[in-house]
């Protein structure tokens, strides 16, 4: 590659203060990567209240023609609006992006100590409850609102082998599937039974066979997650579960406003914090950027472009380790501008 051509997505609230700090995390690897050429794209709330559309053509054609992309995030509403559907959900069903890769890692008080977090969240990213098909009747109880929960061999499988595969690659080795088929014995039982057949396929021939497999109810993981991370090395999961056990992972190592992730299909990837839009604290210029500019950096990585992602892992791991410049979120003073610009210097 002579250029690596990424689309830009803020789409809503804070993904406006904190794409621009990916993109200059990009930016300063110089030669370490080929050259970049951003493409900015629209998508979003604000953009569907302006234009009656969230996900224009255009973004999803230009993406099609692009390397990679970084997302910032989405104001979904909590009420049903007419016309109105999530961008995140529908590009990543669009492209394909099948698998949520979101590592949770704490920064070590020194370089040579082990994190006490270390993990990662391998949520399902297609199907599940955000099949999104919901309905509402009247019953004999009043309103009866129903929606469909879709678990297929196919995705469950392919997330499995891409859940394998990130353990493989970890020195640990150690898959453990979350489910709760004990009640969701058809669906769960067969996201479960699916993963955990993944290494007996014959197109696998037995390269995950140095990987251990354990088994975990939802539940209980959120319990077992917040008293002895260390157990954890890769979670898998459905779509649904995947999502709420990584922001609960993002607490345990201070803020949601630390954790990357990407959306990865056979054939693209995307970036995009795991946090949302924070109205809360939007347009004060207080987000914290770190986690989208690991998103950038875990995206780089993807793409097999690992000394670039080092190097911005690596300048946000120390600014974070010194502690000085930090976001209100980490229970600092600094603004989004000053952590950027502390962490470029060391990139
Ligand atoms: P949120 O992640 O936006 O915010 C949760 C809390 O974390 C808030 O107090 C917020 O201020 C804080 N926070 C989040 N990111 C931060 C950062 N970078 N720096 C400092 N603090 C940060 O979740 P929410 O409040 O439940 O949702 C708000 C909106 O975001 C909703 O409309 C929701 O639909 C949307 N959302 C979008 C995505 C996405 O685009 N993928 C994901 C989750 C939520
Ligand atoms: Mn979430």
């Amino acid at each position: 590659r002579q250029t690596l051509k990424i689309g830009l997505i803020p789409a809503d609230g804070i993904g406006h203060e904190v794409i621009p700090a990916a993109r200059v995390a990009i930016e300063a690897l110089g030669s370490d990567i080929p050259k970049p050429e951003f493409h900015d794209l629209l998508a979003g709330f604000e953009l569907f209240k302006r234009t009656g559309e969230a996900l224009p053509e255009d973004t999803v054609e230009t993406l099609k023609e692009c390397d990679c992309a970084l997302f910032g995030a989405v104001s979904s509403p909590s009420t049903k609006v007419t016309g109105y559907s999530s961008p995140i959900v529908a590009l990543r069903k669009k492209l394909d992006l099948y698998a949520n890769i979101r590592p949770v890692l704490s920064v070590a008080p020194s370089p040579d100590q082990q994190p006490d977090v270390d993990l990662i969240v391998v949520r399902e990213n297609t199907e599940c409850l955000y099949v999104k098909q919901e309905e509402l009747t009247n019953g004999t109880n009043g309103k009866e609102a129903r929606a469909t929960r879709l678990i297929t061999e196919r995705a469950s499988r392919r997330i499995g082998q891409m859940a394998f595969e990130l353990a493989l690659a970890r020195p640990r080795k150690h898959l453990t599937i979350i489910h709760k088929s004990n009640v969701l014995s058809i669906t769960d039982g067969l996201f479960r039974e699916t993963v955990r057949a993944v290494p007996s396929l014959d197109s696998v021939g037995g390269r995950y066979n140095d990987v251990t497999i354990a088994e975990q109810l939802v539940d209980s993981a959120v319990y077992r997650l917040f008293r002895e991370p260390q157990i954890y090395d890769v979670m898998v999961a459905p779509n649904l579960y995947g999502d709420i056990l990584s922001d609960a992972a993002a607490a345990l190592v201070g803020s949601l406003g630390l954790v990357p992730s990407v959306n990865a299909g056979d054939n693209f990837v995307m970036g995009e914090p795991v946090h949302g839009s924070a109205p809360d604290i939007a347009g004060k210029g207080i987000a914290n950027p770190i986690a989208s500019m690991r998103s950038a950096a875990l995206m780089l990585r993807h793409l097999g472009y690992t000394k670039g992602a080092d190097r911005i892992d690596k300048a946000v791991d120390e600014v974070v380790r010194e502690g000085k410049t930090l976001t209100p979120d980490l229970g600092g003073t600094s603004k989004t501008q000053e952590v950027i610009d502390e962490v470029v210097k060391r990139i």
